[in-house]
């Protein structure tokens, strides 16, 4: 099964409204000359306040290389949730992808697996698609429940989802220890855990939705890293946060897993 491949750009808390157009932009002007068939489905994932000034840039642009995605939701549709944004409104921001249950979402915001579980369903139920974030933190690593640990993040995320639902879906395997330190998961080890969340996809469905679902790494990803990553069988794409904040790097990065 071919797998098309997804380079993912979490910009975070960065990038005023003039910044993300200058990166947008700088982005695309990088893949100008690629093939748009040939490239991997590029995303970026400004902060709320600058998606306008994102999309404003892709639609100018009108190429279509580059979509644009959100790095939270809320589940509910409407109503009184002072400081969230629902999924119907990052649709009409321009949003065709959502970032869900990310690490530091979970550790400072207190995201929970039942509300990604959540997030999901009402990200699907609009069309829209959801990076799912899964990892563990250096201490589960070290304790030896990483792969149980996983698995239970991925079940609960997964909780009442259709399989035609979920081959839609994305899910990124950030191990907390790889995000923002420079220190990288080894490949093997990366590609070790993706295939063991393959499985677990494959034990709650069945073989062709875990051999659709794409399952990206996440964590110090850089140019100089993503050959070797892509090079591995379940590694499907790559989250990106620090390397994404230049048009250069992420080119780089995108033009790797060509
Ligand atoms: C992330 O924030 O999802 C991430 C992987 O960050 P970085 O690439 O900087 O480690």
């Amino acid at each position: 099964m071919s797998r098309r491949p997804v380079i993912a750009g979490n910009w975070k808390m960065h990038n005023l409204q003039q910044e993300a157009m200058d990166l947008t932009n700088g982005i695309m002007q990088e893949l100008r000359s690629e093939d748009k068939a040939a490239l991997p489905e590029v995303v970026i994932a400004p902060t709320f306040t600058a998606l306008y000034a994102a999309n404003k840039a892709l639609t100018d642009c009108g190429c279509g290389k580059v979509k644009l995605a959100a790095q939270n939701c809320y589940f509910e549709t409407k109503g009184a949730f002072t400081g969230e944004c629902s999924v119907e409104m990052l649709k009409d921001a321009g949003c065709e992808y959502i970032i869900i249950g990310h690490s530091e979402r979970r550790e400072y915001f207190g995201e929970t697996d039942e509300m990604v579980n959540k997030k999901a369903k009402a990200i699907l139920a609009n069309g829209l698609i959801p990076i799912i974030c899964c990892g563990e933190s250096l201490e589960q690593r070290e304790a030896g429940v990483t792969d149980y640990h996983i698995a239970s993040q991925i079940t609960k995320a997964l909780r009442e989802l259709s399989a035609e639902d979920v081959t839609k879906s994305i899910i990124a395997y950030e191990p907390i220890w790889a995000i923002g330190t420079g220190k990288t998961c080894d490949s093997i080890e990366a590609n070790r855990v993706i295939a063991m969340i393959r499985n677990v996809v494959k034990g709650l469905y069945d073989a062709n939705t875990s051999d659709a679902i794409r399952i990206l790494y996440g964590g110090s990803v850089k140019p100089s890293t993503i050959k070797e990553q892509m090079a591995q069988s379940d590694i499907d794409g790559a989250l990106v946060g620090g390397a994404s904040l230049t048009a250069d790097s992420f080119a780089q990065i995108v033009k790797g897993a060509m």
